[in-house]
């Protein structure tokens, strides 16, 4: 039944229709309602991707074997058994190992072709993308956004101020949203290449890295709260150009902006987390925080890096709230009233 559909969908549907005509056990399956469309499209595909030498009997036997396992399987997991259908025909392991493994070549070239990122500026301040990547990198992306979203931010029943709003810890969409942002900016990028790392540059006035509240315009033409400035001139993805007002030299007097590398790992050695008091955030994922501001003359030393992660290190640059070190370390957050 085609009905007013996309060509792609319509195209399918052709091809499946063409594909029964040929299979007479899978379209009487279907008929029965016993498998579903998903189910004989796949069995017609597994058809056709067997090799020509292989006859009409032992097709129809390749045929009989897959309506079982549709009995029992998902469309995907028949898909995954059908690389292997003849299996059914052919006592031979290494021929079908070997088939099999020519179609996931195929496979793997016709991801590789409909790979696309595409970006469009909603002109609001946001971005929306839509990506079509192969499987394995899809799966690969699901376990890391997944990862980053698991750990909780606080204890039971901790504030607002603690551990963000409601919606943003029960829309999974949204806690999903986050996970990727996190990720952008966790990305080592400086080694992108060997000149230009991907960093944003801001010129930025003495002021607003001593704590004025202006927003600031990057390189390439956003603009970002003051909070925000000096939350990513914490880490190395952002290269303050400090014009005007004394002058403020970057790598100069006080040294380096940012902690080192041995700094890290030193670190480490004392937190084991995020250090806003219930974050489970791991240290790994966390940003080094200048405790005492660098701008304002604060060391690049081990007594004045704290780490939190991305939510808790934005949350100590947002002016909307002050926080307070407990005598372990830990750090709360409150709204300021
Ligand atoms: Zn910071
Ligand atoms: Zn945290």
């Amino acid at each position: 039944r085609i009905t007013r559909t996309d060509p792609v969908v319509a195209q399918r549907q052709v091809g499946l229709a063409q594909g029964l005509e040929r299979r007479g056990a899978a379209r009487e399956a279907l008929g029965r309602g016993s498998i579903s469309t998903e189910h004989a499209a796949v069995i017609v595909q597994a058809d056709r991707n067997l090799p020509r030498q292989v006859t009409a009997v032992q097709r129809d036997r390749v045929e009989a074997d897959l309506l079982a396992k549709a009995e029992t399987l998902s469309p995907t997991a028949l898909r995954r058994a059908a690389r292997r259908a003849l299996e059914a025909v052919e006592n031979d392991v290494a021929a079908v190992d070997a088939h099999e493994n020519e179609l996931v070549v195929s496979e793997e070239d016709r991801a590789r072709a409909k790979t696309r990122l595409t970006m469009h500026d909603n002109g609001d301040g946001t971005v929306t993308g839509h990506f079509t990547v192969p499987s394995a990198q899809g799966s690969l992306l699901k376990k890391i956004i997944e990862t980053i979203t698991a750990p909780r931010r606080g204890r039971l029943g901790a504030s607002q101020a603690q551990v963000g709003e409601r919606e943003a810890r029960t829309d999974f969409d949204r806690a999903r949203g986050e996970a990727l942002v996190e990720l952008i900016e966790h990305l080592p990028t400086d080694h992108l290449h060997p000149r230009s790392a991907a960093t944003l540059v801001v010129t930025v006035s003495e002021e607003i890295l001593r704590g004025a509240l202006k927003a600031v315009g990057l390189d390439t033409g956003e603009i970002l709260s003051a909070g925000e400035v000096r939350r990513l001139a914490c880490n190395a993805h952002l290269i303050p150009a400090v014009l005007g007002g004394k002058s403020l030299p970057l790598d100069l007097g006080r040294g380096s902006r940012l902690f080192t590398e041995a700094q890290r790992i030193a670190l480490g050695l004392r937190h084991s987390t995020c250090a806003a008091d219930g974050c489970d955030r791991p240290f790994a994922w966390c940003e080094l925080h200048h405790l005492h501001s660098w701008a304002l003359g604060g060391r690049t030393d081990l007594a004045n890096a704290v780490p939190l992660c991305h939510f808790h290190h934005q949350r100590i640059h947002d002016h909307r709230y002050r926080h307070t070190r407990a005598p372990d370390g830990s750090i709360r957050f409150r709204l300021v009233t």
